[in-house]
């Protein structure tokens, strides 16, 4: 899956997709209750009323450099609090060679913000010790979501996250801390969108006159475009999401500005009375 944006090219890499099971995370988006939602089908959702959703990566290819934007859950991890997304042996690595990115040709790794499904590939386990799987990369990580993670102790899971795939690239000299606005190329910038988390990020791309935006987790779904209430259970700041989502939709509404989500495939957003919808094509 490639998209072009002026000219840049981005590129989905999936590590793990399905359609259901996301009472875990959007309990409100029961399955009756998605069914009338038919703008999602068959796109976003099922006709049963099941939602789909991924856990992937974005290769962004700009001015001749290669950044992948969030990594996944990684294999081999543990203490993860979701049972199936410990001792991960998905061939990730394998796709994203297989479509022309070779993790040694990369130049920047980008995580929206530190959790688990986000920075799993940052690292990979070779003879018993965590080392970046990008060994030619700089990691940019958000200054305000560093430091609130480091020395976190009240998740374990975070702290697992945190030492498996975060500390080793501080420990191999890979990491670079950036402010939550930061221009990381002539086309490419980050924008702070705290809520989900407390120093998340989204990313912005400008190219030939055609904009981007890569959203992060400001939405897990895009049935939180017409639910802007509905905060995922992962949310920090659940209250603070919501009124991301209005501000930011608010902005982008009725615009040519392609939206990415971090689980889900892009569109356009509309407004549609207090709230908003997602469509593949613009809407006139
Ligand atoms: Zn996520």
């Amino acid at each position: 899956m490639k998209w072009k944006v002026g000219a840049v090219t981005i590129t989905k890499i999936v590590e793990i997709e399905g359609a259901g099971g996301t009472k875990f995370i959007l309990p409100q988006a029961a399955p009756d209750v998605v069914r009338e939602m038919d703008w999602l089908i068959p796109r976003y959702a099922t006709p049963e009323g099941r939602l789909k959703m991924a856990i992937q990566s974005y290769v962004v290819e700009a001015g001749g450099q290669r950044i992948v934007v969030d990594t996944g859950l990684g294999n081999d991890k543990q203490s993860r609090h979701i049972p199936i997304w410990n001792k991960l042996n998905t061939p990730f690595l394998y796709k994203m060679t297989e479509a022309g990115f070779a993790p040694d040709t990369i130049d920047t790794v980008l995580c929206t913000h530190l959790h688990v499904d986000h920075v799993g590939w940052n690292t990979k386990l070779v003879g018993g010790e965590w080392v970046p799987t990008f060994p030619n990369a700089k990691y940019l990580f958000g200054k305000t979501e560093y430091d609130f993670w480091n020395g976190f102790e009240e998740s374990k899971e975070q702290k697992a996250v945190f030492a498996d795939s975060v500390k080793p690239v501080v420990d191999a000299g890979q990491a670079e801390l950036i402010a939550s606005e930061t221009q990381v190329t002539d086309e490419i910038s980050t924008f702070p969108t705290p809520g989900h988390s407390p120093g998340h990020m989204s990313i912005r791309i400008r190219s030939s006159g055609e904009e981007a935006i890569l959203l992060g987790d400001v939405a897990h779904h895009p049935v939180q475009f017409q639910h802007l209430d509905w905060s995922s259970t992962f949310d920090s700041d659940p209250k603070a999401s919501a009124t991301m989502r209005e501000q930011l939709f608010g902005k982008l509404a009725g615009t040519n500005t392609k939206v990415f989500g971090g689980h889900f495939d892009p569109g356009y957003v509309v407004r549609e009375g207090n709230a908003f919808r997602l469509y593949e094509t613009p809407q006139k």
